[in-house]
């Protein structure tokens, strides 16, 4: 008999897994299908397979509250043992109201209450072979985990790294404060490690995501952690010079203008890290401003002439909320001006509404929705004019482009065609460029990044072709030959 045949057979228990709400929930699922993986689980890839769905949630705005609702239902109908985690599930009476019989309920940030809950429906079954599987003790995740997840859910090249949770702020119309709690950032090393075993992995574009990323450290006194026999501070500005030294993208998320950015500002004019950056403004007017409770909403205007200054290449992405209560005429009129003056690339609005338990909702004078409507398309076209004459200005230059994907038709040789991004570009959020490989038609993987030169523009994106494709040569060793994906 072989070792094969003696092994006793212990079925595997299988766990379904959804994964809804924002790049920050995303990075809190890699984290529990790491560790699904790591004691033995196999993760589902549908409800038939799944003895149990794991439902990490949104509880943002009211539309992901339904969908988070909805999809727990969809699960519980489908395998009747369902864990709901997330931000919905700081709110279990929500929950519970809809679905009584969910088998358990954990907030944001939970790992080891999830995995005890799935030992509980699904013990796995121990024998000789599988009971030496590892399973975390109590407290090792996900802070004091200095790899941070394993298990990626984005494509390999590029992935999102959490560098803190929760938020000191109190904006009026969010209630992330009150369902994730305050800030608590992570130990630059456990950051840097977590890079690090990325890129060697293949990883080339790192996104830095938090509720508010200038932030980073405040709470945790800016405490130093060992980084590759050193010692580095949790502050932005060490992070991001440590992370340029890696040699890859490196793309900063939702950073407010307080003023020290204007040092990551000057680490992208040195070209460490991507010339972009994602400034959630929500507004231009000071009164709505101030109305909202924005955190570093001083004099935007010259903050961002300023970071021009120090790195004219900079790509400036922004969200903004329209028809707030009591936005006047006037009010959304300096918005509109702020646009033109401004010129920001990449641009995203919203038109308000209300969040329960959000302090806003309790602001005089809303805004009536046709109003709120009608704001937001002449908002639209002003945003949509300055993005297409900003990406014409960028028609005639080489620029590097990140490929994402293959863009064939059914009778061109595969990869002729390919959509990528340039540093100016967030995956999901932003434009995209169309490519044609041209001669290098078939030598190009997903991931790669080559050089195209920009020959049309529209509102949103820009198309072009390939002229070289550059070897690929971060400063941190890579594990293995990524050829093929
Ligand atoms: S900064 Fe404001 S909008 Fe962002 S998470 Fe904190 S409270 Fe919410």
């Amino acid at each position: 008999m072989t070792v094969e045949e003696l092994r006793p057979t212990v079925a595997v228990p299988k766990v379904g897994f959804i994964s809804l709400g924002c790049p920050k929930a995303l990075v809190d699922s890699e984290r529990i299908l790491t560790q699904l993986r790591a004691e033995g689980y196999e993760v589902a890839p549908s409800y038939e397979d799944a003895q149990a769905v794991i439902v990490n949630t949104c509880g943002f705005i009211t539309p992901a509250v339904e969908e988070s609702l909805s999809a727990i239902g969809e699960a519980l109908d489908a395998t009747g043992k369902v864990i709901v985690t997330g931000c919905l599930g700081e709110r279990p009476e929500k929950i519970l109201e809809r679905h009584p019989k969910v088998a358990a309920i954990t907030g944001s940030e939970a790992v080891d209450d999830v995995m005890g809950h799935v030992r509980e429906l699904l013990p796995i079954e121990t024998d000789t072979f599988t009971g030496l599987l590892p399973v975390a003790a109590h407290g090792m995740r996900p802070e004091e985990d200095l790899l941070g997840p394993t298990v990626k859910l984005t494509p390999r090249h590029f992935a999102y790294v959490k560098i803190a949770e929760g938020c000191n702020h109190t904006c009026a119309f969010c209630i992330i404060p009150k369902l994730r709690g305050r800030q608590v950032s992570r130990d630059a090393g456990a950051v840097l490690y977590e890079a690090y075993r990325l890129i060697a992995g293949g990883t080339k574009e790192l996104m830095i995501i938090s509720q508010d990323t200038s932030a980073y450290g405040v709470d945790v006194r800016y405490r130093e952690s060992e980084f590759q026999g050193g010692q580095v501070r949790a502050h932005l500005t060490d992070l991001a010079e440590n992370l340029g030294e890696m040699g890859v993208w490196v793309r900063m998320h939702y950073v407010y203008p307080y003023p020290h950015v204007e040092k990551i500002v000057a680490l992208m004019a040195q070209g460490k890290i991507l010339p972009y950056l994602d400034v959630p403004l929500q507004h231009a007017s000071p009164a709505v401003l101030r109305r909202m409770r924005r955190p570093g909403a001083g004099k935007q205007l010259d903050t961002i002439r300023r970071w021009r200054e120090i790195c004219p290449e900079l790509v400036i992405r922004s969200t903004f909320i329209v028809g707030f209560p009591g936005e006047t005429e006037q009010e959304f009129q300096e918005l509109l001006t702020f646009l033109e003056e401004a010129r920001l690339d990449r641009v995203g609005a919203f038109t308000y509404s209300d969040v329960e338990e959000a302090d806003a909702n309790a602001l005089d004078n809303p805004v009536p929705e046709q109003t709120k409507e009608e704001r937001l398309a002449r908002f639209m076209e002003v945003a949509q004019r300055i993005s297409a004459e900003k990406l014409a200005e960028k028609v005639g230059r080489v620029m590097d482009v990140i490929i994402d994907e293959f863009n064939d038709d059914e009778d061109d040789a595969p990869g002729t065609k390919l959509i990528g991004r340039t540093k100016g570009d967030a995956p999901g959020i932003d434009g995209q460029v169309y490519l044609y490989a041209g001669d290098f038609a078939g030598l190009i993987n997903i991931g790669d990044i080559v050089k195209a030169r920009i020959e049309d523009s529209d509102e949103y994106d820009l198309y072009g072709e390939v002229v070289e494709r550059p070897a690929w040569k971060p400063n941190v060793p890579q594990l293995g030959h990524f050829a093929k994906h």
